[in-house]
């Protein structure tokens, strides 16, 4: 894999590539499989191009995009037949490495000793073909919440040791994407072993693929393809730089660690407040969100029980119970600090924002909240009410 520290340095140097066709990319999933890889891709399923098992390249959603908006998620077929030519579905790459429930031991009773056993099978090696630019940088927010303190995830941390990333450059943003605002696409950060650009124009359908890593370029120098023609390099940028200029959302263009510091106590919370279900979907969604609770369960007996490690989220009465009660009872609180520690008090804990601008949360959300346009009206009202200065009393009390 990959990790900051060895940012695509490995990548050997004066090869611009190669440019290949659906041939080359059936020849890829073939090739991660012969080495030992669980490729895991993008599929359409259940009226999603969700992220699944890959068997083949032929199980790649060609010829589908999306229609993304507030609230709505739609699949539509394209007449080019590209495979990737569309945003970020409702998962994300976190259900793989950071699952929503991992076992984390089992007892049982043995002639009246319990006995504990952790549970301990190897993760598979992933290789995850099409990451995009944005959750590249998901994965790395990640990385640095699991396995950058004193206290790693080891079963984090082992599953993405393994992991080898492939990135795909975006061509196509969806409506509600943001990527540019927050600097995390549409052109890939650091962080892959291999990356695609993929081109569908008169010249044909093709991929044009790089190595990141030493172990991408070994992949790559086993696949079908030409070297990389200038035109295709030229095509491929320029999609890029389009998809830039298309994105469907941005965040408003101030600080916004110090916004959110200095609009704890804005009008606008309870707007929102009013709005929300706090059903936790833009948590379950976001490809950074990281939070788990612990169940204990038994059998009827009493003779077997389990530990589960399944996702929490802050939207949940229970996530800040303390004895005598939540500690944010009410939804305001709670989508508040939501909002502010994603955009503000994630720098203060990890050092960078807590969103990559996805627009996950905003495509999933029964009804439809945007996390840009929450961010736009505080920071009207900020404007409305002279410059934001951070509360040091961490806003108006109320939890
Ligand atoms: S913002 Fe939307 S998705 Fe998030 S908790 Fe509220 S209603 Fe659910
Ligand atoms: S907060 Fe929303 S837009 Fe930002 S990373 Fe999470 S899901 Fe994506």
């Amino acid at each position: 894999m990959s990790t900051d520290a060895d940012v695509n340095a490995s990548a050997p140097a004066g090869t611009d590539g190669l440019v290949m066709g659906k041939d080359g990319m059936a020849a890829l999933v073939d090739v991660l499989i012969g080495r030992g890889f669980t490729v895991i891709g993008p599929t359409v399923r259940d009226g999603a191009i969700v992220l699944a098992e890959l068997g083949s390249a032929d199980e790649l959603p060609y010829g589908w995009g999306v229609e993304l908006e507030a609230g709505r998620y739609r699949l539509r077929e394209r007449s080019d037949g590209a495979a990737f030519a569309n945003a970020a579905g409702p998962q994300s790459w976190k259900s793989f490495l950071h699952p929503s429930r991992v076992r984390e031991w089992s007892a049982d009773r043995v002639e009246g000793q319990l006995v504990f056993e952790a549970d301990q099978a190897p993760p598979p090696r992933y290789a995850f073909l099409g990451v995009r630019p944005c959750d590249l940088r998901a994965i790395a927010v990640q990385d640095r919440v699991l396995t950058g303190g004193a206290h790693r995830d080891p079963g984090y941390d082992g599953r993405r040791s393994g992991a080898l990333l492939i990135a795909v450059e975006c061509t196509e943003p969806g409506a509600t994407c943001f990527c540019v605002s927050m600097n995390t696409g549409p052109a890939a950060g650091p962080g892959y072993d291999l990356v695609m650009t993929e081109v569908a124009d008169d010249d044909g359908h093709r991929f044009w693929i790089r190595g990141g890593s030493q172990e991408g370029a070994e992949i790559l120098a086993e696949l079908p393809g030409r070297p990389a023609d200038p035109q295709t390099q030229e095509a491929a940028r320029a999609g890029v730089t389009a998809a830039a200029d298309r994105m469907g959302r941005t965040m408003p263009e101030a600080d916004l660690r110090e916004l959110m510091a200095g609009t704890l106590d804005a009008p606008r919370w309870d707007d929102v407040a009013g709005r929300c279900l706090t059903c936790g979907n833009c948590t379950m969604v976001c490809p950074t969100c990281f939070c788990t609770t612990t169940e204990d369960v038994t059998d009827l007996t009493g003779d077997h029980a389990e530990r589960w490690r399944l996702w929490d989220s802050c939207f949940d009465l229970d996530f800040s119970h303390l004895h005598g009660g939540p500690v944010r009872a009410s939804s305001r609180s709670r989508y508040r600090q939501w909002m502010t520690h994603k955009l503000g008090t994630w720098y203060d804990q990890f050092g960078s924002s807590g969103c990559v601008g996805c627009g996950r949360c905003i495509v999933w959300c029964p009804v439809g909240i945007d996390i840009t346009e929450e961010a736009a009206a505080l920071h009207d009202w900020a404007a409305s009410t002279g410059s934001p200065e951070p509360d040091p009393a961490g806003g108006d009390g109320t939890p």
